[in-house]
């Protein structure tokens, strides 16, 4: 049936038994290649694996006959445009009834004196025992090759114009005429108890028993953990062949610039910053991840490190996703610094600042290129486009946990410097280990878990639409005292172009300024009656124009209210910002923008608008924007409607204020891919399932250890090298 020269990375475009149409709408559910096709698995099974006789039959059943058509009528009923296909089976037990609508076609195809297996539900009515609109099947002289009627039949997830019974049409005969090599060598499948790969992927497709489905599932996902692992060791193991700059680790001076900090660290923050100082002397790039929920005090660890390039002359560069983030850092390392002999720039698209002056952008990318600065700080825009470093030490990369492997490597080199300076990427977004251990494999992880001592618990509520005035008051009560609030939106206004289906990468682009990621809203396929219930969702939601107007002007007109959103120029934002922060403004009605690291510690009342709008990491992200100062904070989410009060990620929220637990929650409810943001890479839900298999990775990481160091390239498995190959070719990540 498949050809020789077909094999799993064979686009579906080259396959004879797929017509173009198909080939566009199959592309729709992500299946590129006959491995995404032949992964694509099935969502459940029915069972048909009883064929009763036709005397047995019992209304309420699902069951499997077979028999011969004796005979088969259609019937038009015009006021409502019906077709009914009446047809009568017999097999040596009885005769019962099959009736399908507006299939007239079924007629002409399942003619009297045809041999036929139907699967479906028995029905009762007053004429008798019928199945109601069955799968049906001719039978030919032997029944062995029946596909949709007899055994577990594969229910696929489906799309428009792709059915279950297409695919098993197309998925079947691949399975029955094709053997593909294992790339998995026999020693590791023996250690593991896993089978045969094509053992596998016929029994996930047409398992005889519904026990053997998990072992299949299983030697399928170990595949890909594994590939994960080489590829996470591999890259490792390349980045310590670069050569860094080595920075030496001078104990007594960061000791002196510790005790020069106005608060003391946390045990946490000591030992990240032991461990990253402790890399930075190493001949290779350090390729660390420093992972600490908001308010852990990430900076100030990125600052020691920045404190020991500069105490040898070289460079450090911040790069921060936003304007807003970007002046933030620039201001804590100018505090941070104020008793040390350390220049400090900000370069942003319209801000250029040099310690405490203002410049032209030109004179401060002299000064960056002369080596006049030693730490740089800016957004990613201006930074990676043309700005020239002297010798630069050390890249930081902050809150850009989605930043692809490419763009990082691409950031690891700096023109006129043969060596690679070292990357510290640092992310308020808890992963959880098993993905850390997976999806970041390559780089080394610092946490910081304890928060600083005088941060006091966030009290959590969701509000009840009936109390919204209550907690108005509320608020104005806490403005009165001299707090200030924030009020977070989801959208600035309607969107049009929403829907449309958006690419982990264009999500990358708007992530951190544009809106709220919506949850499970955005489709993969984008249908028309999908649009338009999203369409009206998104009407439910609150413009936060909308609510700028009606706080400042209905419910708050004797206060201060401001307005922030991801379409405002850049220069507006900032000045809104350092207005909020300098106390200006009691209220902030903001949009996501907010989102990452701003630091206003006078701000004590969190109020979030269609919270349940929010993934569950995200709204801990907001949560994290208060409760900075001394002062008493609070959190109230108000939930869209009384149906989502009960939202269960609110309710994980007000229970937890741990962000390491609420993000191995949320992955939980909306499975890694929705939670990490690789939804349409292409890989197999099969892959994400597997992502959160503990027990599973850690297999595959020891496998991938003994494997590379028996054999570093792989020659012994020339299979599996090369499954290798087309895994690391495939981006999932960017
Ligand atoms: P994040 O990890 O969210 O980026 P920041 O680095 O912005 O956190 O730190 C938040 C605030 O906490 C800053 O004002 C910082 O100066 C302060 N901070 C950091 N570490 C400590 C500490 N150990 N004790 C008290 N305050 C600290
Ligand atoms: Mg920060």
């Amino acid at each position: 049936m498949v050809p020789r020269s077909i094999n799993l990375a064979t686009p579906i475009g080259e396959l004879k038994s797929i017509g173009p149409k198909n080939v566009v709408r199959l592309r729709r559910l992500g299946i590129h290649t006959l491995r995404h096709l032949l992964w694509h698995l099935p969502a459940r099974y029915e069972d048909y694996s009883q064929t009763i006789p036709i005397s047995d039959l019992r209304a309420g059943e699902k069951v499997t006959i077979q028999g011969e058509v004796i005979k088969i009528s259609v019937k038009r009923i015009f006021p409502r445009r019906l077709t009914i296909v009446d047809a009568i089976i017999k097999d040596d037990s009885g005769v019962a009834r099959a009736i399908w609508f507006n299939q007239p076609f079924i007629a002409n195809s399942l003619t009297e004196g045809t041999p036929v297996s139907l699967a479906g539900k028995v029905s009762l009515d007053k004429r008798g025992l019928y199945l109601g609109s069955p799968t049906y099947e001719k039978m030919t002289s032997h029944t062995g090759n029946l596909r949709h009627t007899a055994g577990l039949i594969p229910v696929y997830p489906e799309t428009e114009g792709i059915t279950s019974k297409y695919l098993r049409f197309l998925i079947q005969p691949i399975l029955e005429g094709a053997y593909f090599e294992d790339p998995l060598p026999k020693t590791v499948r023996e250690q593991y108890g896993l089978v045969d790969l094509n053992i596998a992927l016929h029994t996930v497709h047409y398992p005889s028993r519904e026990k053997d489905i998990e072992a299949a599932r299983k030697r399928l996902s170990f595949e890909d953990l594994l590939m994960f692992q080489l590829k996470a060791l591999i890259e490792r193991r390349k980045v310590a062949q670069l050569t860094s700059t080595v920075i030496p680790f001078e104990a007594g001076f960061i000791k002196k610039v510790i005790n020069s900090l106005p608060f003391v660290l946390t045990g946490d923050q000591k030992i990240a910053a032991w461990e990253i100082l402790s890399d930075l002397q190493k001949p290779y790039p350090m390729n660390r991840l420093l992972e600490g929920d908001v308010g852990s005090g990430k900076t100030v660890v990125a600052f020691l490190a920045a404190m020991q390039a500069a105490k040898h002359s070289f460079q450090t560069v911040i790069m921060a996703p936003t304007e807003v983030l970007a002046s933030q850092h620039f201001q804590t390392i100018r505090m941070l610094s104020k008793d040390h002999d350390v220049d400090v720039a900000l370069l942003t698209s319209s801000q250029a600042i040099l310690n405490d002056q203002e410049q032209t952008k030109a004179k401060i990318k002299q000064s960056i290129e002369h080596g006049a600065v030693q730490i740089i700080i800016g957004t990613h825009a201006v930074l990676q486009k043309d700005v020239r470093f002297k010798n630069l030490g050390i890249v930081v990369v902050d809150e850009q946990h989605r930043f692809g492997i490419a763009q990082r490597s691409a950031l690891l080199k700096s023109e006129g410097q043969t060596t690679v300076p070292h990357l510290l990427s640092m992310t308020a977004t808890p992963i959880p280990r098993t993905l850390a251990l997976t999806i970041f494999g390559d780089l080394d992880i610092s946490l910081l878990r304890q928060k600083p001592k005088d941060r006091m618990r966030i009290i959590t509520q969701v509000v009840n639409p009936k109390q919204r005035h209550e907690t108005y008051s509320f608020i104005d009560e806490h403005i009165g005292a001299g707090r200030q609030v924030f009020v977070i939106c989801p959208r600035v206004q309607l969107p049009t172009e929403s829907i449309i289906p958006e690419t982990t990468l264009a999500r990358q682009n708007r992530a951190h300024n544009l809106c709220a990621t919506t949850g499970g809203l955005a489709s993969t396929s984008a249908k028309k009656p999908m649009q338009r219930k999203l369409n009206l969702l998104w009407a439910e939601v609150k413009a936060v124009t909308e609510e700028y107007e009606k706080l400042s002007k209905e419910l708050f007109p004797h206060r201060r209210v401001a307005m922030l959103h991801g379409k405002m120029k850049p220069k507006e934002k900032q000045a809104i910002m350092a207005e909020f922060k300098s106390g200006w403004h009691d209220i902030l009605v903001a949009t996501s923008v907010v989102e990452v690291g701003v630091d206003i510690s006078n701000a004590t009342i969190m109020m979030i608008e269609s919270a349940d709008r929010f993934g569950l990491a995200q709204l801990h992200q907001f949560r994290g924007r208060v409760g900075r100062g001394g002062h008493q904070s609070y959190c109230f989410l108000l939930p869209t409607s009384d149906e989502t009060l009960v939202n269960k990620r609110l309710k994980a929220l007000v229970a937890s204020q741990d962000g390491f637990e609420l993000a191995e929650q949320d992955m939980k409810l909306r499975g890694p891919g929705e939670f990490f943001g690789i939804k349409q890479s292409g890989m197999p839900d099969l892959t994400m399932a597997a992502l959160t298999d503990m027990d599973l990775i850690k297999k595959a990481r020891i496998q991938a250890r003994i494997l590379l160091k028996e054999d570093p390239r792989l020659t012994r498995y020339p299979l599996l090298r090369q499954r290798l190959e087309e895994f690391r070719s495939l981006s999932h990540f960017e």
